[in-house]
Formats: structure tokens, C-alpha cells, sequence
């Protein structure tokens, strides 16, 4: 191509990442300065787009995310270039120099990194367990789970959740280290209200599949690109991380294991991986006689319960590592004590002209009492749209002020085939004894749990159909004292709506 002739080059605003915070972030500054030379880097032959983008209220979004080959970014910005190629390093301080894996050097006046992260793995090199974050990762999953029979799921967060309600024919053992499932989420009342989930069959869902997904054939393909339902992508080395899948990863995927039944989930509360041991080290090992129902597996898990399980493979969803390594080296980078880049309220990094969005950032402002970072397609979007136009403010010596989208946390999401809502301080997140809580539950149709403090909300859970977002959302941003209201606030025969208006 043209950059391997010419192996230095120079942009006005260079983006790291094709995931979503990446993306949105080239879109941002190649949409506002259409004659300044952009250029998104990506590790990966595919990018992340948000499409369908819809504001459900004032802080709530839902969108769909599609894989793209990245000709289509640059036909939609003639200023915008996609060079796929990963960084090696950063040199921030000589100014502004990257160097990618095929040795292209690309100068810049304004970057921003947004190269996500990568499961935390529970032990690295073990080829029996398996994290998922990207299509690659997801197929490998779907390939090995096809002739399991036992799989060991650890982790307590969207993925571990979603998988073990998605899994079918295969016996899944659901290593979680709380005292409740979906932690992360939710509180004990809403685990109680989706456990039930688990034992009974699945609903059959639409197999209609509504993303457009793109197989690439070769390394250098750029034709060929099939439209389908399947996900081949192409194989990648570990060195080239693909981006976070969204959502809806599963869908399109069969997600069944070698038996004959539906949901098989037990769950092992307040455990943690101990050791794993191979099948020759198990045997070995003193365990293999003080466990009862050993079998023959290929892999034995070891709990701090004091529990022994064979199993197939193992998956660690244990959360994300902020992908920073090519950028450390020789740098001074503030890094949080997840080990994110720490960004200031204009998502500046601590390196001159260097920004961050999306997973691999932390957020080091003092957030609104009714925001928290949580690693979220949501937010690697508005973080990514956000940076865009900080540096654009910075380039153009205007000021700008923290976006409101960061005044109130909001996410809806799917678990368990149920619509959930979270607005602010759901999990009542920081509040220690000062506050209280209303339940309003129906087994097997909603859960509604209201966080209030000082007699004001400041959070809530929506499970189900509930139609309180809006309200909600209102109650919280306004801070209006609810305590007249009393659990009136959540009696179903009165019109919650009609009493704020
Ligand atoms: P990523 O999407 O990880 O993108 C990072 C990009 O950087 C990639 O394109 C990669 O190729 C590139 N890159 C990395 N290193 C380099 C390098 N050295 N040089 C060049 N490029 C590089 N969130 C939700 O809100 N709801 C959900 O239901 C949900 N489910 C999820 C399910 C799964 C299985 C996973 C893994 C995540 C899920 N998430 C969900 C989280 C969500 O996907 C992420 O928070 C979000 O995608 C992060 O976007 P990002 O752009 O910051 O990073």
C-alpha cells in the first residue's frame, strides 16, 4: 500500500483502536474537521460501529454494533484513514511518535488511545481455559463447547451471566466468588428473582439474525466479504486482539454442548478457583482419592469450597485488563489502581496531547453521585463521542464542560431474556447504612427496586417490562423529595407517571 512506501507519516489526530470508543472517536473529528487528516489504527481487520443509535430517554441509549470492514469508514470520511496495523510503541515525549508492528512510524498532533481490554485470565498458556472477548474467542468457545459435556464457568459479571443462561446441552458448574449471582448487577432480591430462570427451558427466540456480519477470506482481503449469519472472522495471532464483542455476542451462535438437555446450571457460591490440575496431575495428586465423582476429564478444577470438578474446559470470566503495554514503555502515564489510564475530566491522560476513551481508561475526575464508570458498550461510545470533542475544543482553543451523559449512570441491557434497566446508584454503590430500599417484585414478571437516600432516589433496578424508566430517570436527575410519597412510590395501582406530572 501507499504507507509502506511511505513509512513515516503525519496526521493532525490520530485514534488507536477499532472498537467502539475508537470509532466513535475518528467519526467525531473527521465529521468536524473534514479537511484535517485523521487516521484510525487498529489491530484488528474488522471495526466496531454503532448503528440504529436511539436516545430512549434523557440518558438511556440502545444500539446495535456492527462488525464493518473498514472501507467503509473511509468512504464515509474521505479525511479519514484506517491503517490496520498494531502499536508497538509510543514515544510521547519526542514528539509524538507510534511505531506499529509493521514498522510504519506515524507522527500526530493530538492521540487518543482507545485500545480497550483483554480478559483476565485465570492462568495464562493453559489451553483448557478459555476467555471470551472477541469473535475469535467467542467461535473457539462455541467449537470446544460442541463436545463438552461439563464446563466450569468463574466469574460473576454481564459475560459469566449471560453464558450460563445461553449455554444448552451441556452441564454447567458456575463458579462465583459473592454470595449471589450477577453481583456486578444486581442486589440478592433480583439474583433470587432471575434464578429461577436457570431450571426452566429456554424460550425459543427469533433466529433471525439482524446485524450484517463480514467474513474476511485472506489477510489482505478486501473483496470477498461475505454478508451472513456466520462469524467466521479470520484467524488472528494473540498479538492482534480483536474488539470486545457487544451485547448480543451470542446471537448467531449455537451455544450447545454434546448432551441431550436444556439448562443443566449449578452454582457454587462464594468460591474462587483454587489450582487447576491437568488430568495426569489430578490422578497424581492426593485429591484424586478424596474426590468423590472424579470421571475422566481432561481438566479438574479445584474451589476454595474445598469442591473438586472435572470438566471439559474451563472459562474465565473474570473481568477486563485495560490493554496499555505498547504504550507504557518509556512513558510517564498516571495508571489506576485497575491499572486503566487515568484520564481527567477532558480525558487527557497524564502525557501531553494524549487522550483515552472507552475500556482502557479510567476515569479520574470526582464523578457525579449519580455516575460510576462500569466498562460498558454505553460508555466506551460516549467516552470515545466525548474525547472526540475535547481534542477538537483543545485544537480550537474553546472550552467545553464534562457531557451530562456522565451526570447519571444508565444502562439497559438483556439477562436472562429480561429487559433491565439501571439508573444511578443501583446497587446503592457507595452508600454504605444511609440509605433505604423499595421492593416491588413479581416472580416471574418484574423486579423493581428503588434506591432512596435522604428521601431522594438515587438509584433503581427495572427488570421486566416495568415502563418506570422515564419516571425513574426524572425522580433522580431532579433529586425531588420522594418522602411524602412514602412506598406509595411503587404501589402498581397508581399511575406513578400522572402524580409527577
Ligand atoms: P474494544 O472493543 O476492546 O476495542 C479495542 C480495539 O483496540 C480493537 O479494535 C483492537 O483491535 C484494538 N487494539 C488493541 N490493542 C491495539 C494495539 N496495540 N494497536 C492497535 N490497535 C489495538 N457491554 C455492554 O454494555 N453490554 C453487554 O452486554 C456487554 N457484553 C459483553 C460481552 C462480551 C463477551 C465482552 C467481551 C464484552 C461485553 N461488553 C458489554 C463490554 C463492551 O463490549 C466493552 O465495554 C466495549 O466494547 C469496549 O469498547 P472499546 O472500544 O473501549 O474497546
Amino acid at each position: 500500500t501507499a504507507m509502506a512506501a511511505n513509512p513515516e507519516k503525519t496526521f493532525k489526530f490520530v485514534v488507536v483502536g477499532g472498537g467502539i470508543a475508537g470509532v466513535t472517536c475518528a467519526e467525531q473529528l473527521a465529521s468536524q474537521f473534514p479537511s484535517a487528516d485523521v487516521a484510525l489504527l487498529t489491530a484488528a481487520p474488522l471495526i466496531k460501529a454503532v448503528c440504529n443509535f436511539k436516545q430512549v430517554s434523557k440518558t438511556l441509549e440502545e444500539f446495535d454494533v456492527e462488525e464493518r470492514p473498514s472501507s467503509v469508514l473511509e468512504e464515509k470520511y474521505p479525511n479519514l484513514r484506517v491503517i490496520q496495523s498494531a502499536v508497538k510503541a509510543l514515544h510521547a515525549q519526542q514528539h509524538v511518535r507510534l511505531i506499529t508492528v509493521d514498522g510504519l512510524e506515524i507522527h500526530y498532533e493530538k492521540l487518543c488511545i482507545c485500545s480497550g481490554g483483554r480478559p483476565k485470565l485465570l492462568t495464562q498458556d493453559n489451553p483448557y481455559v478459555l476467555g471470551i472477548r472477541d469473535t475469535d474467542s467467542a467461535q473457539e468457545f462455541q467449537k470446544r463447547l460442541s463436545k463438552a459435556k461439563r464446563i466450569v464457568v468463574v466469574g460473576n459479571g454481564g459475560i459469566a451471566l449471560e453464558l450460563v443462561y445461553e449455554v444448552e446441552g451441556c452441564e454447567v458448574i458456575w463458579v462465583v466468588k459473592d454470595k449471589a449471582i450477577g453481583n456486578t448487577f444486581f442486589d440478592a432480591g433480583a439474583a433470587q428473582f432471575l434464578i429461577p430462570s436457570l431450571d426452566t427451558d429456554k424460550p425459543e427466540r427469533a433466529a433471525t439474525c439482524k446485524r450484517a456480519r463480514y467474513t474476511i477470506e485472506g489477510p489482505a482481503a478486501t473483496q470477498g466479504l461475505a454478508v451472513g449469519g456466520d462469524r467466521q472472522g479470520q484467524r488472528r495471532g494473540l498479538e492482534e486482539p480483536g474488539s470486545a464483542l457487544g451485547p448480543d455476542w451470542h446471537e448467531g451462535i449455537s451455544l450447545r454442548g454434546a448432551e441431550e438437555v436444556s439448562h443443566r446450571v449449578s452454582v457454587e457460591y462464594q468460591s474462587e478457583v483454587k489450582q487447576i490440575y491437568t488430568h495426569q496431575d489430578f490422578l497424581l495428586s492426593p485429591l484424586a482419592s478424596q474426590t468423590a465423582d472424579t470421571g475422566s476429564w481432561p481438566v479438574y478444577a479445584q474451589l476454595t469450597n474445598g469442591k473438586t470438578f472435572g470438566c471439559d474446559f474451563i472459562v474465565s470470566a473474570t473481568g477486563v485488563v485495560p490493554n496499555t503495554e505498547p504504550f507504557l514503555h518509556g512513558n510517564s502515564f498516571a495508571l489506576a489502581e485497575d491499572s486503566g489510564l487515568k484520564v481527567d475530566d477532558h480525558m487527557m491522560t497524564t502525557e501531553p496531547d494524549i487522550y483515552a476513551a472507552g475500556d482502557v481508561c479510567t476515569a479520574g475526575w470526582e464523578p457525579s453521585h449519580l455516575w460510576q464508570q462500569m466498562r460498558l458498550w454505553t460508555q466506551a461510545r460516549q467516552m470515545g463521542w466525548y474525547a472526540g470533542r475535547c481534542m477538537a475544543a483543545d485544537v480550537l482553543s474553546e472550552t467545553i464542560e464534562l457531557d451530562f451523559c456522565f451526570e447519571l449512570f444508565s444502562h439497559i441491557t438483556k439477562f436472562f431474556n429480561y429487559k433491565v434497566v439501571l439508573l444511578g446508584k443501583f446497587n446503592g454503590q457507595g452508600l454504605g447504612l444511609n440509605q433505604e430500599l423499595l421492593v416491588r417484585c413479581t416472580k416471574g414478571h418484574e423486579y423493581v427496586k428503588v434506591v432512596l437516600s435522604g428521601g431522594r432516589m438515587l438509584g433503581a433496578v427495572l427488570i421486566g417490562e416495568t415502563d418506570l424508566e422515564e419516571t425513574f430517570e426524572n425522580l433522580i436527575l431532579n433529586q425531588m423529595d420522594l418522602t411524602p410519597y412514602g412506598e406509595e412510590l411503587l404501589n402498581p395501582n397508581i399511575d406513578i407517571e400522572d402524580y409527577f406530572d
